[in-house]
């Protein structure tokens, strides 16, 4: 049995501030990456700069992280962290400045080396990060994970380095701010984050201890979900507990195949990663071999079963339309994806993957045109 996990979580509300000794203790100036606009009116921003400024720490702040964050966004940012010397790095927002701020963390401690350090499996040094989450999705505040846009590949991957964050405030009032779309998107990483974790060949005692937990906290706000109405407080507070404890799940296992699949949605439709992910959930417990563990995970989402799981997941999300020559792409994409095989218990075939996608999402066949014989 293994268990790693070694960043320090607070959650609570107010959390930047009563912690601020142990923020400002890291560093003597931060670079404080985050996206163009959400930490500025969800108050996030506001708070980590407060904390620093009155504890006399300097800061700097680059807001351009976009969704999905790419390689150029980073080098960017790290250059700006270089020139403004500063000692650790601050990441506010959803899973794509948190993710973000690792690697830009990686690349300042390493000023002497370009982008290729992202993918290369070698030890470097990485300034202190630390996590505010303002979405309840990801689980970024507590993973070593950094996945980035490689437009050079035309997909999504995540870095070579395993980087915690050193310490995460998490502080549920945040995600007040979040449009429905938003909240519906994470909340459904959440729980593929705790269904690929569960499913998974790496999973063990410790990590099915959280997965579990996390899956019966996921199963009493699921209905919140599905609602107009905003969330109540200890709804919101629910999310981002599952958030964080599947973001535990996975730094013990990874995610499985709906993730791997999903990054190609995210890349070539702009389609967000929850519900790119999403969509694959119910196939993808449909071809799992073990239906007992399905049984058990579904009983402790409080699913009656498959069906009822599959209704709810449609009822979410619009159908997506892909291309039948990009499915055989993706197939094939997915039978050479080490990692995300090595994760999956069963033996993954051609005629699998597309049995998912045939299940997942609406398939535009190929235009057949009519043969011309033009001797005639
Ligand atoms: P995101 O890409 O970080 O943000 C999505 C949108 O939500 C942005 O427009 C952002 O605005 C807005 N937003 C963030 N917080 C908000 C709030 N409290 N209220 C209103 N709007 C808010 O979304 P995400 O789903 O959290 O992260 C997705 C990324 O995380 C993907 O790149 C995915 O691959 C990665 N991921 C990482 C891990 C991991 O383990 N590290 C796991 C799963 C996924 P602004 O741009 O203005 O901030
Ligand atoms: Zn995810």
């Amino acid at each position: 049995m293994d268990f790693y996990m070694p960043t320090k979580v607070h959650m609570e509300k107010d959390c930047v501030k009563k912690h601020k000794k142990e923020l400002t203790s890291l560093g003597t100036k931060a670079l404080i990456v985050t996206g163009h606009s959400s930490s500025k009116k969800n108050g996030s921003l506001n708070n980590v700069t407060e904390a620093l400024s009155s504890e006399g720490v300097l800061y700097v702040i680059f807001d351009e992280i976009e969704e999905n964050p790419s390689v150029e966004t980073i080098m960017k940012a790290a250059t700006l962290g270089i020139e403004e010397h500063v000692d650790f790095v601050i990441g506010i927002g959803g899973g794509s400045p948190m993710d973000a701020s690792k690697a830009i963390a990686l690349m300042i401690a390493n000023p002497q080396e370009n982008e290729s350090l992202l993918y290369e499996s070698k030890n470097a040094p990485v300034l202190p990060v630390v996590a505010v989450p303002t979405t309840a999705g990801t689980g970024s505040e507590v993973t070593p994970y950094a996945i980035l846009t490689l437009h050079s590949e035309q997909t999504k991957r995540g870095i070579s380095h395993r980087i915690f964050p050193v310490l995460a405030l998490v502080d549920y009032t945040y995600l007040t701010f979040a449009p429905r779309e938003i909240m519906v998107c994470t909340a459904i990483d959440t729980l593929a984050h705790l269904i690929e974790s569960y499913l998974n060949t790496k999973t063990n005692v410790y990590n099915r201890m959280m997965t579990e937990y996390g899956l019966r906290i996921w199963g009493c706000f699921k209905d919140a979900l599905l609602s107009n109405d905003a969330p109540s407080e200890s709804t919101y507070q629910a999310m981002m507990m599952a958030s964080t404890i599947a973001g535990m799940s996975i730094s013990h296992t990874g995610t499985s195949l709906p993730h791997g699949m999903s990054y190609y949605l995210t890349y070539e439709q702009n389609i967000p990663h929850g519900n790119a992910v999403g969509i694959f959930l119910p196939a993808f417990l449909d071809i799992f071999e073990d239906k007992n563990q399905v049984k058990r995970l579904l009983g402790l989402l409080d699913f009656k079963n498959e069906k009822a799981f599959t209704k709810y997941i449609d009822s979410l999300f619009e159908i997506v339309v892909v291309n039948e020559d990009d499915v055989d792409r993706y197939v094939a994409g997915m039978m050479s994806n080490q990692k995300k095989l090595a994760n999956y218990p069963f033996k993954m075939t051609e005629d699998k993957f597309y049995t998912i996608f045939k299940n997942s999402v609406k398939i535009k066949k190929n235009r057949k045109f009519p043969f011309f014989n033009r001797n005639k």
